[in-house]
């Protein structure tokens, strides 16, 4: 049994630190704000596994120019922060090779084959009850040939991950949804996603399960120093706490911390809006994707949020609600019965690597040293599996573990 601190309290750090406390470590989690609102409360609330391709591939880069002119669409780009995004950005054009995005799709399906386990094992030791519904998802495509070319690629991952699909024509998907009153090519449903419940009620849950089987320190790390036979965490009143080992753990701010070690990573926040309702307008059995807008709506127990779409900007910049509501305006074309009354709009900060792949790994310099950041789009579905992983490396008794996480480990961003 080891003393652990984990820094951070999102569902990364959560699902860290519940894991490590079930197999006996005595863990201290540092959280800021634990009744805030990041990037773990605010989300869509879908366990995404369907989702093995990165945001980085051959055919996203020939969309790039036409979104990026539409300064409410599907991605933009805070141009005043170009400088300071501009090596994520080179990167991001890099990984964008068709070797880079097949080898990140290998390395996701790879996760993504123990997903549905992991949640089941993570819910199940914080005593929370059936977190998730088998709700499939739908993606709606306005032209036909998109809808082709979608199909093909998602029947191929379906097979890889033993998912049904299924092609539905406009009248079909309206038969099946008839708040989907607008026009649209067709749709495809995928059994592979499911719903949470409710994203921040499942956060909230596992805050409290950490509270009660851990400590909770309600401070920032300002500072990871190691010394001597430990590791010490500086909390924001200036206390050094000494820990066997740490876990890094804090989202987009988990790069901040790893200057101070000097290691370099490439952790930028893609933003995204959305506007929850707690007495939706209309109801869904199931998320909507709408493809060629980049946003979701998801059914949540007693609301529904809208929302999505990526800002590339710095993560203290202010926020630009318009997006929220241009996502609304677009909803309409599809759903009429979507009103803009009783919508609680929010920004949040996806922690996003330019290849797509979350950083799952001990610190080269220092392996009593474990991170945890960077899942981009994919933070809750991969949480589980994170929280798995990282108590592997940490407890150090499954070298096929080790070498298994190579795609993830901190050590593709150091120079030499
Ligand atoms: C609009 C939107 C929709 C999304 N939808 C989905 C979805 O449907 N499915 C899915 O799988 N993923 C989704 N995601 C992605 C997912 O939400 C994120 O990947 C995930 O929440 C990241 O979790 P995290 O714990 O790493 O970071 P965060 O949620 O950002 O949590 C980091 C925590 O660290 C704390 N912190 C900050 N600084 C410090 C410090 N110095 N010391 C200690 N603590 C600190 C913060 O207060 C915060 O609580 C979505 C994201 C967005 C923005």
């Amino acid at each position: 049994m080891a003393s652990i601190g984990v820094a951070g309290g999102g569902i990364i750090g959560c699902a860290v630190a519940a894991t490590l406390a079930e197999r006996g470590h005595a863990v201290t989690l540092f959280e800021p704000d634990l009744a805030g609102l990041p990037a773990s409360a605010g989300n869509a609330g879908i366990l995404a596994v369907p989702e093995v391709d990165p945001i980085a591939r051959p055919d996203m880069l020939t969309q790039v120019p036409r979104w990026l002119i539409d300064p409410l669409g599907p991605l933009t780009l805070r141009w005043r922060d170009l400088p300071a995004l501009s090596p994520w950005l080179a990167a991001f054009l890099r990984s964008a090779s068709p070797a880079r995005a097949a080898s990140t799709r290998t390395a996701l399906i790879s996760l993504m084959r123990r997903i549905e386990g992991d949640h089941r094992a993570l819910s199940g030791l914080a005593g929370i009850v059936d977190p998730l519904r088998a709700t499939g998802a739908l993606t709606l495509y306005d032209r036909e040939a998109s809808l082709d070319t979608a199909f093909r690629h998602e029947s191929r991952t379906a097979e890889e991950l033993n998912f049904s699909i299924e092609r539905l024509s406009a009248a079909e998907v309206r038969a099946r949804i008839p708040a989907l009153d607008g026009a649209f090519a067709g749709g495809i449903v995928s059994s592979g996603y499911q719903t949470f419940r409710h994203p921040t009620t499942y956060l909230r849950a596992l805050q409290a399960h950490v509270g009660r089987e851990a400590s909770i320190i309600e401070q920032a790390v300002t500072a990871v120093r190691p010394e001597g036979r430990g590791v010490a965490l500086t909390g924001s009143d200036g206390t050094a706490h000494r820990f066997d080992k740490v876990v890094i753990a804090a989202g987009v701010w988990s790069r901040g911390l790893l200057r101070g070690l000097g290691l370099d990573v490439l952790l930028e926040t893609e933003r995204g809006y959305n506007t929850t309702y707690e007495t939706p307008p209309f109801t869904l059995p199931m998320p909507i994707f709408f493809a060629d807008h980049g946003f979701v709506a998801s059914p949540f127990e007693g609301a529904l949020r809208i929302g999505g779409a990526v800002e590339l900007a710095r993560p203290e910049a202010p926020a630009n609600f318009a997006r929220a509501r241009a996502m609304r305006t677009k909803m309409r074309r599809y759903v009429s019965a979507l009103t803009d009354e009783g919508g609680i709009e929010w920004m949040g900060r996806r922690p996003s690597t330019p290849d797509s792949l979350p950083v799952i790994s001990l610190s080269p310099t220092d392996p009593r040293i474990a991170m945890a950041f960077g899942h981009g789009h994919l933070g809750l579905t991969l949480s589980a599996t994170t929280g798995r992983l990282i108590a592997d490396l940490i407890d150090g008794n499954d070298p096929d573990t080790a070498r298994g996480l190579a795609p993830f480990s901190i050590r593709r961003f150091q120079r030499g």
